[in-house]
């Protein structure tokens, strides 16, 4: 094993508070286009004129919801093509294996559950694409795949309103009871961050970095390009979180079977 990886492999093997934050770089290993790399964009400005920060906005969906829809459905076409892929199982498998390990993510595929991470330790900080609900009478709709199929936007079908997933729109609040996870988390510290494929733009996802490094805990970034987080890392993997999480977890459960 290469000895940055092993290095890397027996700081986690003594951590105890592990957090694994996750972004757009983790899910386009399964194929997944970010909005940004949506059909029909050109300079991220969609052929309906408007930016896709705009379309995909909490405005756009009051005023115009078959155009945010439009979007909206293609981001959920992507997501229930694809699957998770080794990278999303090695850290549910880590999780596993680490009691006190936990999953911020940015992304809403929901693909770290897919993949096994489990809830009580996993905060979707942007939400997710499914279920639908109706924001006015509280109706739930499962069916993600089958409305996608159908007539935009999809309608509810107790009352006749727009029905939306619990995603964070841009415009929008983040999940109020996501952000209090974070923060109480964050307050009992973690001993080792590791930001994945994330260009850790927003500030509650450079915080934890920050907070660790202050702390003197151990930071990791895995990421094939350079970021704004870059120089807080002690550990600089430029390579695929698909390849680097099962070689690592690999190394840590051989060191578990020799003890
Ligand atoms: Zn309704």
């Amino acid at each position: 094993m290469r000895p940055q990886l092993q290095r890397l492999a027996s700081a986690i093997i003594e951590a105890q508070r592990i957090l694994i934050i996750t972004g757009a770089g983790l899910s386009a290993d399964s194929g997944l286009p970010t909005y940004r790399g949506l059909n029909g964009l050109y300079n991220g400005h969609t052929d309906d004129g408007v930016p896709i920060e705009v379309a995909l906005s909490g405005e756009m969906l009051r005023s115009d919801p078959a155009l945010c829809w439009k979007y909206l459905a293609q981001l959920g076409s992507a997501c229930l093509g694809a699957q998770p892929n080794a990278g999303h199982q090695a850290i549910a498998e880590l999780q596993a294996l680490k009691p006190e390990c936990w999953v911020l993510t940015q992304n809403i595929d929901g693909y770290h559950r897919l993949a096994g991470s489990p809830e009580d330790r996993l905060i979707e900080i942007h939400g997710e694409l499914a279920p639908l609900y109706c924001r006015a009478c509280g109706l739930t709709d499962e069916r993600l795949g089958e409305r996608l199929l159908q007539p935009l936007p999809p309608l509810c079908e107790a009352c006749g309103c727009v029905l939306r997933p619990p995603v964070t729109l841009f415009g929008e609040r983040l999940p109020t009871a996501a952000v209090e996870r974070l923060y109480e988390q964050l307050g009992k510290g973690f001993d080792l961050v590791i930001s994945v494929g994330t260009s850790a733009s927003f500030p509650y996802i450079a915080e934890p970095l920050v907070r660790a490094r202050r702390s003197g805990g151990v930071t990791v970034e895995v990421n094939l390009a350079l970021t704004e987080v870059s120089e807080l890392a002690d550990f600089r993997l430029e390579e695929r979180a698909l390849d680097v999480f099962p070689e690592l977890l690999s190394h840590i459960t051989a060191h578990n079977i020799c003890k």
